[in-house]
């Protein structure tokens, strides 16, 4: 209830203004999101990789409205791909798109600009010796980005999909994508969405996204487990093990800032682990999001308010 609430209420233009005028470095914010510019990213990126995990790195910002912007977000990939491969880590990082940052809510050619400007992330990251994997938004998007997916998986198969629990359509999309060499993230799914195409009750969510997770781990893809679910973690080792995958033909995800003790327990365990690293200017929609999914963030949230 509250999730939906604060999701609903953050659509607000002031408070939109109010909240993005605290500095990145403040408490809440540097909690979740690695700094504003490619290099703090790159460093967030060699500690993790240090550490040894995975990333995955989102430039943040989504749903641009004019072709300058759309254009702008390609660029700055490009050149984290570059700063990534100078510094060596491109072995272990990738990076995730929105395609609402590069395009595809434009109106008229919206989803042709947004192919294209993915289309060039992939051909960069593919230079660079990695991947990329296209985010998923909310449910009006979920088609044009499935399309947007099979189109560029002609030419750059290794692009990873995501798919979300939450929604009624998934275990259909995922019987579609458990093929070979398909990369695909399930998460539960972070939007409001109304009832006709979502579960709202999270045991519903939570029976749906094991649903997903037995076909995906049963299938002969790559299954991105994303989760910082404790029981959901368990039970995804469990099948894995019942379909008799080996370590490393499935990861486990998790987000920056989020539960990085375990993060570090499953790579001890000798499993592959990911985290998502955000950074950028355009934080506002993410950070509420996160503030979203779990009411003591909110105290935390309010305190930073207060103390800035
Ligand atoms: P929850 O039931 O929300 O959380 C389980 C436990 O994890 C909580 O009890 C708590 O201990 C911890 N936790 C979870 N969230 C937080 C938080 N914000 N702060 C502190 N602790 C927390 N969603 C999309 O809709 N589209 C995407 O493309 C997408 N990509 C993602 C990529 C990755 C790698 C991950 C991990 C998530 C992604 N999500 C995406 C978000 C996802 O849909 C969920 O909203 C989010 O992961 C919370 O769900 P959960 O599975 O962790 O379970």
């Amino acid at each position: 209830m509250l999730r939906r609430v604060l999701l609903g209420v953050s659509r607000s233009p002031q408070i939109k203004k109010a909240v993005s005028a605290m500095p990145v470095s403040s408490g809440i914010v540097a909690r979740f999101v690695a700094g504003e510019t490619a290099p703090e990213a790159v460093l967030a990126t060699e500690k993790l990789v240090g550490n040894g995990l995975n990333v995955t790195l989102d430039h943040l910002g989504e749903d641009v409205t004019d072709l300058a912007a759309a254009t702008a977000t390609a660029d700055a990939y490009l050149e984290l791909l570059k700063q990534l491969s100078e510094a060596g880590l491109t072995a272990h990082a990738e990076v995730s798109v929105k395609l609402s940052a590069v395009g595809q809510a434009l109106p008229g050619d919206g989803e042709k600009i947004a192919l294209e400007n993915a289309r060039t992330i992939c051909l960069a990251a593919r230079n660079a010796g990695t991947t990329v994997t296209l985010d998923m938004e909310d449910h009006t998007t979920t088609d044009s980005t499935l399309g947007i997916l099979r189109e560029l998986r002609q030419d750059f198969p290794e692009t990873g999909a995501v798919l979300q629990a939450y929604l009624r359509r998934t275990e259909g999309d995922c019987r579609d994508l458990a093929h070979a060499g398909s990369r695909v993230r399930l998460c539960k799914g972070a939007y409001k969405e109304p009832e006709s195409v979502a579960y709202q009750d999270k045991r519903a969510v939570d029976k749906a996204y094991v649903r997903a997770m037995k076909i995906l781990m049963n299938g002969d893809g790559y299954p991105m487990i994303a989760s910082h679910d404790p029981r959901l973690i368990a039970i995804a080792g469990s099948l894995a093990d019942r379909a008799g995958r080996e370590r490393g033909s499935y990861e486990y995800q998790m987000l920056f800032g989020i539960r990085p003790e375990e993060q570090l327990r499953l790579f001890r365990e000798g499993q592959t682990v990911r985290v998502y690293i955000p950074y950028g200017e355009d934080w506002y929609g993410y950070l509420v999001r996160r503030l979203a999914e779990r009411p003591a963030n909110l105290q935390f949230f309010a305190r930073s308010l207060i103390s800035k």
